[in-house]
């Protein structure tokens, strides 16, 4: 059961990607890659979740870290984070998705979110990438391949889970975020 999995604080950063594979039903470890690009981009760590029972598409996936195919700035912010910062933020991550037990937000939150993502000037989008492209393939309408350019997340994706969050400030009503959430 995904929700009875913890990682321990305590636990070597080099037995965190251990975790996450048994997490997804992968026998051997992940990349430091994919395990990169799974800590830094939620959308990615959505992508691989929901995909955990399919297994051309998850091994598509970690064939594919978005990290390795041009998001250099994240990649080079997640290369300064310390081992047990990374190892803080994997849990974090896996822990609230795990607890949320992977229900989305209802449509009117969802419609809400977005509305804000495509009013925004950080809406941007995708660049020309593999794991862009394939989330464009099981996307109805070209707005659904948008991203936020302040975390890279596909914002249609990241909009329907429970414990994302934007990252930017509202202009206009302290401590709300653009999504008029408290910023977490
Ligand atoms: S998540 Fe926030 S910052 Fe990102 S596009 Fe949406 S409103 Fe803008």
């Amino acid at each position: 059961m995904i929700d009875q999995i913890t990682i321990q604080e305590s636990a070597p950063i080099e037995q965190t990607p251990e975790a996450l594979a048994g997490i997804l039903g992968i026998k051997k470890p992940l990349t430091e890659e994919v395990f990169r690009a799974a800590i830094d981009n939620p959308g990615y760590m959505h992508n691989l979740l929901a995909s955990k029972d399919t297994p051309a598409f998850i091994n598509y996936l970690l064939s594919h870290p978005p990290a390795s195919s041009g998001k250099k700035e994240a990649d080079a912010k997640v290369k300064k984070k310390t081992s047990l910062e990374l190892m803080a933020k994997a849990s974090k991550s896996i822990l609230k998705w795990s607890k949320a037990k992977f229900k989305t937000v209802s449509e009117e939150v969802y419609n809400q979110r977005l509305s804000a993502c495509e009013q925004c000037e950080h809406w941007q989008d995708p660049p020309e990438n593999v794991l862009y492209k394939l989330t464009s393939l099981t996307s109805k309408e070209k707005k659904d391949r948008k991203i936020c350019g302040q975390c890279g997340c596909v914002t249609a994706n990241k909009a329907r889970l429970p414990h994302e969050n934007c990252p930017v400030a509202h202009a206009s009503v302290p401590g709300m975020s653009k999504w008029m959430e408290l910023i977490k």
